[in-house]
């Protein structure tokens, strides 16, 4: 048995650098491809001089067969412009370092597909412009950086499917975020950011969205688009409700919302501006069924009316345009927990004519039996 390991242990300086090349072709027959396709030179105390000496010192046989280069925990400063000669570079991590830039060498590792940096100095001036040419880039992981918001040169990445930013200081989400069309997972934990834009609804593939640790008061109904979601971490931010349509994502098994104000301290001041002389005509019209042609109004008129939003009381026939009550449904999960759903009445009047049926209405069972994990205590 080799005493050798290829665990994450810090190693001695005194290691031989060769001991830091792994070979992992050998195929199911046995057959072994020649040079190595890891190599890691993680916790070996290298400095930025010494990390592009190792990766110059090597055949040139080396430079087309390796896959991984693994540099964690050292302390690099700089990525050395060598890196491009590892043309099937398809995995990079230079996590725990002091780097604060990603050169455009990067470029040239064409084949690169996971690219992770967790614990360094980037902040939103280290990407090259020519990031996006990195087409096979499908997974980032830049937690622990100095990132105040999502790099625009990310958003522009065309098979990127994981994206990790925790704990750095964003404050807000640019609405270029809904560009990254593949975006499967987004880890955003742990920042200072206060609100979600409406763009996240086109990420129609978001399989994982964590939020948790920000201060979030309100999440758009947009999220109520995202179909494939799974699982929604909101623990630890500054939500009063959430959107009532939430309920209806067929695939939401996670969902926690501990630390947040909602469910013990929700909203009770009643913000209502009052309605418009448009919008009280607007209203007039449609609960009186006043009918109208095309023809009869001007364009814009009709379009205004063609927005009316029933009034969520179901013993009021009103409808609202842009004048409405933020009403509180408390919706039970599991049989245990009520979460506080936001929907809208048309005035503060029809909040003191609810009847019982209404205070106890709640969507059907098997909504709540969906949430198999509400996290909330
Ligand atoms: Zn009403």
């Amino acid at each position: 048995m080799a005493a050798s390991s290829d665990s994450d242990q810090p190693s001695t300086s005194s290691q031989s650098l060769n001991n830091s090349i792994r070979t992992n072709n050998t195929s199911d027959d046995g057959h072994i491809s020649p040079g190595p396709t890891i190599l890691d030179y993680s916790h070996t105390g290298m400095d930025t001089s010494a990390f592009a000496e190792a990766l110059s010192n090597q055949p040139e046989s080396v430079f087309s067969s390796v896959e991984s280069i693994l540099a964690t925990n050292n302390l690099i400063l700089e990525l050395p412009d060598i890196l491009g000669k590892y043309r099937n570079l398809k995995l990079l991590d230079i996590s725990n370092n002091q780097i604060s830039d990603i050169p455009e060498v990067i470029v040239e590792c064409h084949d690169l597909t996971t690219l992770i940096s967790r614990n360094n100095l980037l902040d939103e001036h280290s990407l090259p412009k020519q990031f996006k040419y990195l087409t096979r880039l499908r997974e980032i992981n830049f937690s622990g950086n100095n990132y105040a918001r999502i790099p625009y040169e990310i958003m522009e990445l065309p098979a990127l499917k994981i994206l990790h930013m925790g704990a750095n200081r964003i404050e807000y989400i640019s609405k270029d975020i809904g560009l990254i069309r593949k975006l499967e997972v987004l880890y955003l934990g742990g920042n200072q950011i206060t609100e979600i834009p409406v763009e996240v609804g086109e990420l129609k593939g978001l399989r994982v969205f964590v939020l948790a640790d920000n201060r979030i008061e309100k999440l758009p109904n947009s999220i109520c688009t995202l179909k494939q979601l799974k699982s929604l971490l909101l623990h630890r931010n500054q939500l009063t409700t959430l959107p009532v349509e939430l309920i209806k994502l067929r695939n939401l098994t996670e969902l926690s919302l501990r630390d947040n104000p909602l469910v013990h301290k929700f909203v009770r001041d009643m913000v209502y501006d009052p309605p418009t002389l448009m919008e009280l005509s607007a209203r007039t019209v449609k609960l009186r069924k006043i009918p109208y042609k095309r023809s009869d109004l001007p364009h814009n008129l009709v379009e205004y009316l063609s927005c009316a939003h029933q009034c969520v009381n179901p013993r009021c026939k009103g409808v609202f345009f842009d004048s409405r009550v933020e009403h509180i449904k408390f919706v039970d999960f599991c049989g245990k927990y009520r979460v506080p759903l936001l929907e809208y009445l048309c005035s503060p009047k029809c909040s003191n004519h609810r009847s019982p049926a209404y205070e106890a209405s709640s969507d059907s069972d098997s909504d709540e039996d969906r949430m198999r994990k509400v996290l909330l205590g």
